[in-house]
C-alpha cells in the first residue's frame, strides 16, 4: 500500500507544487480539489458556474458537494494504492467525513506546511499559473515549464479576494490543524524556506511516519 496523505497549510503555502512533486516521485495521483472546481468551471457545468461565484468571492464551497467530489475521485482505480490529497479537507466535517469514508490498513499520513501571512500575501499576489494546464509557474518564468502554455493569473489571486481567503483559512481551515495534530501520522514543516528544502523535509516527515508504522 503506497501512502494516503494530506497536505495541509493556508493558501500560498506551496501544497499544491509540493504534493505534485512528492506524488510523481511516489507513483500516486495529486488529488487537488482546487483542480477539480477549476476544470468544472472551464467545462462550464452547472456545478462549476455556481462554483466559480463562490470561489472568486474567496469563500468554501459546501461540504456536501466537496465532500461527493472527493468521494468519486478516491474510489477510482487510480487511488487505491494511494494519493495526495490538496486543498482537501478545509472543513472538520469534511475531516470527520474522509475518516468515515477511509478504511484499510493504511492510516492518514497529514503534513501541516507553515507559512508566516506576510510571505503567503506577496507569494499569492505576484504567481502566476498555466492558463493551459494549471500549473504554478516558476518565478521569472515566461511560459509554463511543463506544457509551454501561456501564463495568466488566478481569478481569486486578486488582493482583495487573497486576504478573504486568509480569513476563511484562518476561521475554518485552521481548525483541521488541531483536529489532526493529537494523531501519530502529524508533521508540521517549516515552508519559509526554498522550495528543495521544503520538499526533503516533506520527504524526510513522511518516512519517519512510516517508519514508526513497519
Ligand atoms: P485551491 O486551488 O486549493 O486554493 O482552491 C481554490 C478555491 O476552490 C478555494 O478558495 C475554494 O473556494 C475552493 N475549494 C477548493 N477545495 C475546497 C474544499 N475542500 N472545500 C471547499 N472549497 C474548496
Amino acid at each position: 500500500m503506497g501512502v494516503r496523505l494530506v497536505m495541509l497549510g493556508p493558501p500560498g503555502a506551496g501544497k499544491g507544487t509540493q504534493a505534485e512533486r512528492y506524488a510523481r516521485n511516489r507513483g500516486i495521483p495529486r488529488v487537488s480539489t482546487g483542480d477539480i472546481l477549476r476544470d468544472a468551471v472551464q467545462s462550464g457545468s452547472e456545478m462549476g458556474v455556481a462554483a466559480k461565484i463562490v470561489m472568486d468571492a474567496g469563500r468554501l464551497v459546501s461540504d456536501e458537494i466537496m465532500i461527493g467530489i472527493i468521494t468519486e475521485r478516491l474510489s477510482r482505480p487510480d487511488a487505491a494504492d494511494g494519493f495526495v490529497l490538496d486543498g482537501f479537507p478545509r472543513t472538520v466535517g469534511q475531516a470527520e467525513a474522509l475518516d468515515d469514508w477511509l478504511s484499510g490498513p493504511a492510516p492518514l499520513v497529514v503534513v501541516d506546511i507553515e507559512v508566516p501571512e506576510e510571505t503567503l500575501v506577496r507569494r499569492l499576489s505576484t504567481r502566476l499559473i498555466c492558463s493551459v494546464c494549471g500549473t504554478t509557474a516558476v518565478p521569472a518564468a515566461s511560459v509554463c515549464a511543463k506544457c509551454g502554455g501561456a501564463l495568466t493569473q488566478r481569478t481569486d489571486d486578486d488582493l482583495e479576494v487573497i486576504r478573504e481567503r486568509l480569513r476563511v483559512y484562518a476561521k475554518d481551515t485552521r481548525s483541521i490543524v488541531e483536529f489532526y495534530r493529537r494523531r501519530s501520522t502529524f508533521r508540521s514543516v517549516d515552508g519559509d524556506q526554498p522550495q528543495e528544502q521544503v520538499a526533503a523535509d516533506i520527504a524526510s516527515a513522511i518516512a519517519s511516519v512510516e517508519g514508526v508504522r513497519q
